[in-house]
């Protein structure tokens, strides 16, 4: 449950796997009230006054800005979540099946998980809109933050929680079959491809980390790279290549992945000299990097080598004195939801500090 990032469209009805990166249609979750209705009636009295200068504004709503939101909320900062309109609750209203989450040693439903969050961070006072942030103001004392409907926001601090989106192939398949067969987190989903057949795309750390986990599962995995060599660090590309499980096609492109309701296979190009081919395979891993989401503040705030907010140390000070960060957004190795959470509570207690100081 990493994070997502990064919506896929189709629905997983089948339940041929559990976690899967695709748009809130998680099976079993149809009946009910969305996420959505179900916080826009519990925070009716969301009603915001834009001359208002709140305490703390969280921009995202994965589990780090909800953990940030329980945190501040419960610190009576009475924060403005503003939780995004189609990404609203993150990666993890895509996921069915969480198991790695402590504490539900049943597993949990990913958007139950996040409801839970949410229940929480209302509870203790948090208002939440189902809005898109679309600019934020971030110089001076006082932020401001304004939303797709043209409101604007202000407050002392700013928390960005605003996650990162695993990068897509582009074919149009991909989509069509992602929750079918094409995956982007094989820590979700690869218990499903049991003595399978499978692929994972890309030559970087993320695709040999995934290819290494699925060995666990299946039958067979190939990485399907469109270099001669790795990108990936020496040593997990060298544990990956003496793997007796995993296999290599090199110089090699995805043009396509077959397969009618569910994945079949992967139609691929030879980059060196134009050949095509198919591999069979039912189910396709696509490791090919990860976006941190950053367009609004990527011209503003200081970032890393690796496209994420810098933020100093261990804490979710970002360059901007007054805004934080966290989460995905954060962190370009371990995204998890876990991970995520305990970032959000950092940028809660440092907002904490920040404020207190602004009144000392
Ligand atoms: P990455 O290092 O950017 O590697 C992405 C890989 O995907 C590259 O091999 C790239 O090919 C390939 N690729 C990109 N776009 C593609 C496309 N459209 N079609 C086919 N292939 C494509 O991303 P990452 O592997 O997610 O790693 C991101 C960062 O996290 C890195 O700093 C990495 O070290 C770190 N990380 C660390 C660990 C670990 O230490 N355990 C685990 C995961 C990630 P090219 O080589 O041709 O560019």
């Amino acid at each position: 449950m990493q994070a997502p990032k990064r919506l896929r469209p189709a629905s997983n009805t089948s339940g041929i796997f559990g976690i899967t990166k695709q748009l809130c249609h998680v099976a079993g979750r149809e009946a009910g009230p969305s996420i959505k209705e179900e916080v826009h009636r519990s925070v009716s009295n969301a009603e915001n006054s834009a001359s208002e200068v709140r305490d703390v504004i969280i921009v995202g709503s994965g589990p780090a800005g909800y953990t940030a939101a329980v945190y501040t909320a419960r610190a009576n900062l009475k924060p403005l979540l503003l939780a995004g309109s189609v990404t609203a609750g993150g990666e993890l209203m895509n996921t069915t099946d969480v198991e790695n989450y402590p504490g539900f040693p049943e597993g949990i439903m990913g958007p139950d998980l996040m409801e839970n969050f949410e229940k929480q961070a209302v509870r203790f006072g948090t208002e939440i809109q189902f809005e898109d942030v679309t600019a934020l103001g971030l110089d001076g004392d006082i932020k401001t933050v304004t939303i797709a409907t043209g409101e604007t926001f202000r407050a002392r601090s700013i928390i960005l929680s605003t996650g990162s989106a695993y990068r897509e192939l582009g074919l149009a398949n991909e989509k069509r079959l992602s929750g079918h067969g094409v995956s982007w987190c094989a820590t979700c989903d690869g218990f499903f491809f049991k003595d399978q057949d499978i692929a994972v795309i890309g030559g970087g750390d993320s695709a040999m980390e995934e290819a290494l986990f699925l060995t666990k599962f299946a039958r067979s995995v190939t990485v399907v790279h469109r270099r001669d060599s790795l990108k990936a660090s020496k040593i997990m590309g060298d544990r990956a290549q003496a793997h007796e499980k995993i296999s290599f096609i090199w110089n090699t492109a995805v043009d396509d992945v077959l397969g009618d309701d569910k994945v079949t296979g992967l139609k691929l190009k030879n980059l060196l000299d134009g050949t095509e081919s198919e591999l069979a395979v039912t189910g396709v891993f696509v490791a090919i990097g990860n976006d941190p989401r950053t367009e609004l503040v990527k011209d503003t705030l200081e970032m890393t080598a690796a496209g994420t907010i810098a933020v100093e140390g261990r804490s979710s000070r970002t360059s901007i004195s007054g805004v934080f960060a966290a989460g995905d957004v954060v962190d370009p190795t371990y995204r998890q939801a876990i991970t995520a959470s305990g970032s959000g509570c950092v940028a809660a207690l440092d907002v904490e500090h920040y404020l207190a100081d602004l009144h000392a």
